[in-house]
């Protein structure tokens, strides 16, 4: 039996990778469903290779464009979020990988969720905002949600075998991005592309940008709190620039468990679509002469504050997390469009973050309330 798939962001850059995946394990896998942000070109090309029962645009001025390439081949074609939704929900689907940017990313999930697939997630935005609730849904619905993000992946396949009371704390490990090296005054004019170049994953946009200000390892925070059931103070940022070292595990006798492998996202897409098997596959292997050393260093909070501030978010709870977010798609975006220099990026987070009203348990309505405040806000201090 084909574990049937449906891929929501197919055409971003874990989308595109997925399909490498599943190219790669035709007898395993196939595609139920395409669904992309905006990008008509790319989606139209990929239904055609791969036959999805459905396709959806979630840009509606893109739909004629898709729906007049795709409809004489038979294939069905929404679009906006009711589409999206629709593909969340698509009845013969077994899985549902998550890999929509941003916010944007939630409400599809939990319909999913509702709908009873298990969820590969790659979008982390989904736990940094709604986390508690998108983790007591999956658990009332006993469906299984399983990390693509690659340092969640390690820490999944540490604790395999393993019980959530063993695990004293974890440690995620981070490249570090670009400007590690970098003194502070050297980032007060940093391009836009600069901070796209990252060291050693090739990503989308938002993600890298993320990387180069450390907001990434902030989400990812959040992301692992949710995901394993931890306390903050069980969660620890490592600098690890190689990027082999996917992340570790410490356990309460002291023992330390890591996952290894050369930084290609296809093998946790693998994994999360595979779980609990493991399959065979001929991608190249890590190689040790290539790595004569891996180095680890403590992050630097002070220089990068998007860590600070994810770890105060954490902390705080409640809507906080994602008001951090919405802030930071936010200046992400203006950063890009260079109406925000780098540095200035944790400043509008942060006066977003204080000026936000706290609350403590928040519904998906109110989720979206906030999200759209926080924009609000974030956009009247750039
Ligand atoms: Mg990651």
């Amino acid at each position: 039996m084909k574990k049937k798939i449906s891929i929501l962001g197919s055409t971003g850059s874990i989308g595109t990778q997925a399909l490498d995946v599943i190219r790669s394990f035709p007898d395993h896998f196939e595609v139920t469903v395409l669904a992309a942000g905006t990008n008509a070109g790319l989606l139209i090309k990929q239904a055609l290779e791969w036959g999805p029962k459905i396709v959806v645009i979630a840009d509606k001025t893109r739909y004629k464009e898709v729906q007049t390439a795709l409809h004489t081949h038979g294939i069905e074609v929404r679009c906006g979020e009711e589409g999206l939704i629709e593909a969340a929900r698509y009845p013969s689907a077994d899985m549902v990988l998550v890999s929509l940017v941003g916010f944007a990313a939630l409400t599809p999930t939990i319909e999913a969720i509702r709908a009873r697939k298990d969820i590969a997630l790659a979008s982390k935005e989904v736990m940094v905002v709604a986390g508690g609730m998108v983790t007591r849904l999956a658990e009332e619905k006993n469906i299984r949600i399983l990390p693509v993000d690659s340092e969640h992946s390690a820490i999944f396949q540490c604790l395999e075998g393993e019980s959530k009371q063993q695990v004293e704390k974890i440690y995620l490990t981070a490249s570090g991005g670009p400007f590690l090296r970098y003194h502070p005054n050297e980032m007060e004019c940093i391009s836009p592309e600069a901070a796209l170049k990252h060291p050693n994953w090739k990503m989308g946009n938002k993600i890298t940008i993320d990387s180069a200000s450390m907001m990434n390892k902030g989400l990812e925070v959040i992301e692992a709190k949710w995901l394993f059931g931890l306390d903050p103070d069980q969660i620890d940022v490592v600098i690890h620039p190689q990027s082999i070292v996917h992340s570790l595990v410490q356990f309460r006798d002291g023992a330390l468990k890591a996952q290894l492998g050369t930084p290609d996202m296809r093998l946790p897409i693998l994994y999360a679509f595979s779980w609990p098997q493991r399959l065979s596959a001929s991608w190249p292997r890590f190689d040790f002469a290539d790595y004569p050393s891996l180095t680890f260093e403590k992050a630097d909070q002070k220089k990068f504050r998007n860590l600070a501030l994810s770890f105060q978010a954490l902390r705080k709870g409640g809507n906080i997390p994602c008001v951090l977010n919405a802030a930071n798609e936010v200046v992400v975006q203006a950063f890009l469009e260079k109406q925000l220099d780098f540095m200035k990026m944790p400043d509008v987070i942060e006066q977003t973050m204080e000026r936000s009203v706290y609350i403590a348990n928040p519904d998906l309505q109110e989720l979206r309330q906030c999200d759209l405040e926080a924009r609000l806000i974030a956009s009247e201090y750039i």
